[in-house]
């Protein structure tokens, strides 16, 4: 019995979000039919088991709970949790989500997120916050891609999230042609957060979200400025990683 309409169309939404769970959909990578849009057979191949760096997600060689780099520098979150490496077919499906005006393709990604945390032995976080896009290329695009995920992988782990936590006002994607260090001085000032959320947040746990992790230069400067509003612990849930040979690519 629903009692009025915005209670109808939530209902609707759920029942909407039901069906597509259990509805047969071609596999999002071999096309086979399955429920809930991506078959166990490609996510056993396509995602195997790796060791990580529990503050920075990088792959390990050898069994430790945290790499050298981070060892020597550790960084803003205390940990970073990784669905899957930024590769093959991930890579192309990720584009589509984010690139293709596919935000439906959330509905099939979030749940290797949200699956992989409920593996990990991560705490919950008091509210999850998606790395926001600068304004104009939400307006262009319609849709934040790191939102799509934080709200699923939140109702899925039975969190608050927050969509406008962060605020960024600089748009530091076309930064390709800057070294490392400019990049960094870039992204410090490219954030600002919510005026309510020192207060809300101080002394709290925030899980960070984003779809892809290339550098870690983003979540960092986001991360950072968390801490300087207060926040007591900072962790980073990504989808997907770019593996060690690839980390010195120049983004974010
Ligand atoms: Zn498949
Ligand atoms: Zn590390």
């Amino acid at each position: 019995m629903v009692s009025s309409p915005s209670a109808l169309a939530k209902s609707v939404a759920h029942a909407g979000s039901a069906l597509a769970r259990h509805w047969p959909a071609p596999c999002a990578v071999c096309g086979s039919w399955v429920a809930g849009g991506l078959c166990t057979a490609c996510q056993t191949r396509f995602i195997p088991p790796r060791l990580r760096c529990r503050c920075c997600g990088l792959g390990l060689t050898a069994p430790a709970e945290v790499c050298g780099s981070c060892l020597r520098q550790p960084p803003p979150m205390a940990r970073t949790q990784v669905a899957l490496d930024y590769a093959f077919p991930w890579d192309r499906l990720i584009t589509a989500f984010k690139f293709g005006q596919r935000p439906e393709l959330a509905g099939v990604l979030a749940p290797l997120l949200a699956g992989s945390l409920r593996a990990s032995a991560a705490t919950r976080p008091d509210v999850v916050l998606p790395v926001p896009l600068a304004p104009a290329r939400l307006r262009e695009r319609g849709y934040n891609q790191a939102w799509e995920l934080a709200r699923r992988v939140a109702r899925a782990l039975d969190c608050p999230a927050w969509p406008t936590g962060l605020q960024r006002w600089r748009d530091t994607a076309a930064q390709t042609r800057l070294d490392a260090a400019e990049r960094q001085a870039n992204l410090r000032d490219a954030f600002l957060p919510d005026p309510t959320l020192p207060q809300r947040l101080a002394g709290r746990h925030v899980a960070l979200v984003d779809d892809v992790m290339t550098t870690g230069a983003t979540v960092s400067a986001a991360a950072e400025l968390l801490h300087r509003c207060g926040v007591a612990e900072v962790s980073v849930w990504v989808l997907a990683r770019t593996p060690r040979p690839a980390e010195e690519l120049p983004s974010g």
